[in-house]
């Protein structure tokens, strides 16, 4: 068992909670980091400086410098809301300019068995939005895996009763895929043959 020391340890510790990042990446990591000490004293710096910039709108959970953000801000749609996973969801859906309403990001999936169930998730927020009126459809763009689909039919349950048009991504997106990576044309495709729920 090598011993680091007090600071190394803590930056492994910090690299391993990142996604996909285990013991062997932060180790290559935070050597890579070391041996170039101005690259890594620069992302110190953005780190930094988009953690004191960078929240969450407080309508639709996006991220953005300025809340509301733009997407809730500009003049679009109100009568449609496209509710995605993830902040990066939303831009894959933007980047295909075949949507123009307005967005909802839950920041997750359900996932029962890893502990986030709807309370865990921007629902409450969703609900209160379309409680408002004015909503006619909502189009459930979350991933096509096990977790998204899940999500979409507990909220296609949920907001039918509110007389609420439910829509969902037409089916040419690869199963288990996540919305970030597939690409624009297939997402248009998508949002163009979305089908009611
Ligand atoms: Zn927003």
């Amino acid at each position: 068992m090598v011993h680091f020391s007090d600071s190394l340890s803590r930056l492994l510790a910090e690299l391993q909670k990142l996604p996909g990042v285990g013991e062997k990446t932060a180790l290559r990591l935070a050597f890579h980091l070391l041996k170039s000490p101005d690259n890594a004293a620069a992302l110190a710096d953005s780190l930094r400086d988009v953690i004191s910039r960078v929240r969450f709108c407080s309508v639709c959970f996006g991220i953005t410098e300025d809340d509301p953000c733009r997407f809730c801000s500009d003049a679009r749609d109100d009568g449609a809301i496209c509710v995605v996973e993830e902040p990066q969801d939303l831009l894959a859906v933007e980047r295909t300019r075949a949507f123009r309403g307005r967005y909802h990001v839950l920041q997750g999936a359900l996932s029962p068995l890893n502990g986030v169930t709807p309370d865990r998730l921007r629902v409450a927020e969703l609900m209160k939005r379309l409680e408002g009126g004015g909503v006619r459809e909502v189009v459930l763009a979350t991933n096509f895996s096990v977790e998204g689909e899940a999500t979409a039919l507990y909220l296609a349950r949920m907001i039918k009763p509110l007389g609420v048009r439910v829509t969902r991504l037409a089916h040419g997106i690869p199963l288990g895929s996540d919305l970030e990576f597939v690409d624009a044309a297939t997402v248009q495709r998508a949002l163009e043959g979305r089908s009611e729920l």
